[in-house]
């Protein structure tokens, strides 16, 4: 990804946030992750297409409970200097009747707290208007296209498209910032024109794309290729100096290589993609901790161990941090230490978490020619 999904680059300002960052120290990523991203629950009413998580109608017995939840958050924020900023997700994380205390649980410790909602009948205008009182700093909505045909066959659920838009509104109306999420798969890069008019239309923030991964559910989508996903990122890039919201991606930190290239020679305005295990880990409803949610490898879990000593100290993720041991095109890549490509991706693929990253064309041996 471009930049963390909720504030932006090492040292960005953030759209809500509590106290003043000041000048501190920059971000180490070997101490802590700028972001952490919690599935709450696998629970959600819908059956979307791309869902990583293969999401279940009923919450697990074996979800973590709002104590050990509440223990976690605050060995969170105790990281210094930096704390993570958190982002509650699922599943639908409103399938949690505790959800509100969560939340407020995260403001109340100074954490950055954003929420990552499905949009399903649970999340009323009434919940959103709860979590602007919350102190809550971010609300992100998905949208993956700029119909109800694409966004509602994406979902699986008739009708989430105009409730989708309904949501994104609630947000801005009740003063939260947006951020819209949109999925890229092999089917949607042609809509990208389209889409960005939406997420101007709707006041966005910020607009960030998940380049799909082969995981989950989206393991019977059709692979998104090398040249698609360079082509979109390409857009993106073109776009981005124009647009009124800042644009992130996930799972495609090449949009790092992508805009370098753009800017010339020797520009390279953004510090190294916040990615898998390198600035980003991930929570499971269970408490296992992975590098993000599309990288299905438990480094250890929080009911046994303290969370920080799993980011800092457990091989996978300290090796996700090592670019020196990237292998094939991304290991002889100039870019390699501030992309890397998406080691979720090569797992995917190959099986291997250091492998190249197959949704990039990039010839290291060319650029060197
Ligand atoms: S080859 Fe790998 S490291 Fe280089 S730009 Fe592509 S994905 Fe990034």
């Amino acid at each position: 990804m471009a930049t963390h999904p909720v504030l932006g680059g090492p040292g960005s300002p953030p759209t809500r946030t509590p106290g003043s960052p000041g000048t501190r120290p920059p971000w180490d990523f070997g101490q802590a992750p700028m972001l952490i991203a919690w599935e709450l629950t696998r629970a959600c009413a819908l059956k979307c297409r791309h869902c990583r998580a293969t999401a279940i109608p009923a919450r697990n017995a074996g979800e973590l409970s709002l104590a050990e939840i509440s223990r976690v958050l605050e060995e969170v924020a105790d990281l210094r200097p930096h704390r993570p900023i958190m982002i509650f997700t699922g599943g639908d994380p409103t399938e949690r009747p505790d959800l509100s205390e969560i939340l407020a649980r995260s403001v109340s410790l100074g954490l950055v707290t954003a929420v990552s909602p499905s949009v399903t009948p649970r999340l009323t205008d009434g919940v959103i208007a709860g979590w602007t009182r919350a102190g809550v700093h971010t609300v992100s909505i998905s949208i993956d296209g700029p119909t109800a045909e694409v966004h509602d066959h994406f979902r699986g659920v008739p009708g989430t498209f105009e409730a989708s838009l309904a949501a994104a509104r609630s947000v801005v109306a009740h003063g939260l910032p947006l951020q819209v999420n949109t999925s890229v798969s092999a089917e949607t890069p042609g809509s990208l024109e389209s889409m960005a008019a939406l997420v101007r239309d709707l006041g966005a923030r910020r607009w960030e794309l998940f380049f799909v991964i082969g995981t989950g559910r989206a393991r019977d989508l059709p692979a998104l290729s090398a040249e698609v996903t360079e082509s979109a990122l390409v857009w993106l890039a073109r776009h981005a100096p124009t647009a009124p919201y800042r644009i992130t991606t996930v799972a495609a930190p090449q949009f790092r290589r992508v805009r370098e290239e753009l800017a010339g020679p020797g520009q390279r305005p953004e510090g190294p993609a916040v990615k898998e295990g390198r600035g980003f880990a991930f929570i499971d409803h269970l408490g296992n901790v992975a590098p993000n949610g599309y990288l299905p490898l438990a480094a250890g879990n929080v009911r046994g161990e303290p969370f920080s000593a799993i980011y800092r100290e457990s091989p996978l993720f300290r090796v996700l941090r090592d670019a020196s041991q990237l292998r094939g095109r991304c290991g002889r890549c100039p870019f390699r230490e501030v992309c890397g490509g998406s080691r979720a991706r090569a797992y995917a693929v190959t099986g291997d978490i250091l492998a190249e990253d197959p949704a990039c064309p990039f010839r290291p041996e060319m650029a060197a020619t």
